[in-house]
């Protein structure tokens, strides 16, 4: 039995259940409680406040967490991060209000800078010989300059909107994170193996995000210029039709990629193209 520390409730929990039921780790969510065990798999799910997760598994209270790597970055515990998750990207980033010139970390010289991350920011100041009053405040950061609170933001950022909406300018990101998987140390060799598991099916459901599997068919004179369009994972597989001189070409492509290749392989001559939903993707 392995015991995961998840956020109970925010941005990461959606994500962090989707990715254990795509990897066929069930758990009632109805019945949710503090703690549940999952159907089918040797799991425990402990449901926190983000904050809690990194210190509660340094600790051996748990064993793994998924949480920003942030909140990781912010609590200094001491964990293995395992994997990112590809999902919560985030930075956290020094905004000032959009009027004022930013010459560079000496601009934050005796500035007040509001934050709910004062280990992470002390770090970068000291680490630019930067001397500035952090001020600690949980929530609504973002409206402290326009309150007088303070003069300037450390803050998590994404799209950047609010900080537009707030009159406020992005001038320095100082961590990039998403969501990690985190562990403790000196896992046991019995929850190892679980650990290893649970990889593995991760590993299939990140891998097969992004992707689609194609087919069509195709002029077989016109096979190897497709398979130039298209290489898979080894390579396309190109399978005889019934009907002479056409084949069926199949392969898993980048859903970014997907339009500009489809528009290629038409132009090669390619009829009845499929696209598909990709599961899992086993490498
Ligand atoms: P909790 O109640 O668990 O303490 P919270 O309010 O501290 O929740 P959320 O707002 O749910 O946290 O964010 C959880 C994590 O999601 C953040 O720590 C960060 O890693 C990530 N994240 C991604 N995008 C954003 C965003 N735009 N704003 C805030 N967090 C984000
Ligand atoms: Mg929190």
């Amino acid at each position: 039995m392995i015991r995961i520390a998840i956020q109970s409730k925010g941005r990461l929990s959606e994500d962090s259940l989707a990715l254990m039921r795509e990897a066929g780790i069930k758990i009632d969510e109805l019945k949710r409680k503090f703690l549940a065990r999952a159907a089918g798999f040797p799991l425990e799910v402990l449901y926190l406040r983000d904050d809690d997760i990194p210190g509660v598994v340094a600790s051996g209270s748990a064993d793994l967490g998924i949480v920003g790597l942030n909140e990781v970055a912010e609590t200094g515990a001491d964990v293995v991060v395992v994997r990112n998750m590809g999902f919560g990207a985030c930075r956290l980033s020094l905004a000032i209000p959009k009027d004022q010139e930013y010459t560079g970390p000496k601009f934050f010289e005796g500035k007040r800078i509001a934050t709910s991350y004062p280990n992470v920011l002390s770090r970068w100041l000291s680490a630019n010989g930067v001397k500035a009053d952090i001020r600690k405040i949980m929530g609504s950061v973002e409206i402290s300059p326009a309150a007088g609170i303070a003069d300037a933001i450390f803050d998590i950022v994404s799209s950047g909107g609010t900080l537009v909406s707030n009159g406020l300018k992005e001038v320095e990101t100082v961590l990039s994170s998403e969501a990690v998987l985190i562990a403790r140390h000196g896992l046991e060799a019995e929850k190892q193996a679980i650990l290893d598991k649970m990889l593995f099916r991760f590993d299939a459901v990140m891998e097969s995000s992004g992707k689609k599997y194609i087919l069509m068919n195709i002029p077989t004179d016109k096979v190897s210029e497709a398979v130039k369009i298209l290489p898979a994972m080894r390579s396309p597989t190109v399978m005889p039709l019934a009907a002479e001189g056409w084949c069926s070409l199949h392969s898993v492509v980048l859903e970014s990629e997907l339009w500009d290749k489809i528009e290629r392989l038409k132009a090669l001559g390619a009829e009845g193209i499929l696209v598909l939903h990709l599961d899992k993707v086993i490498d």
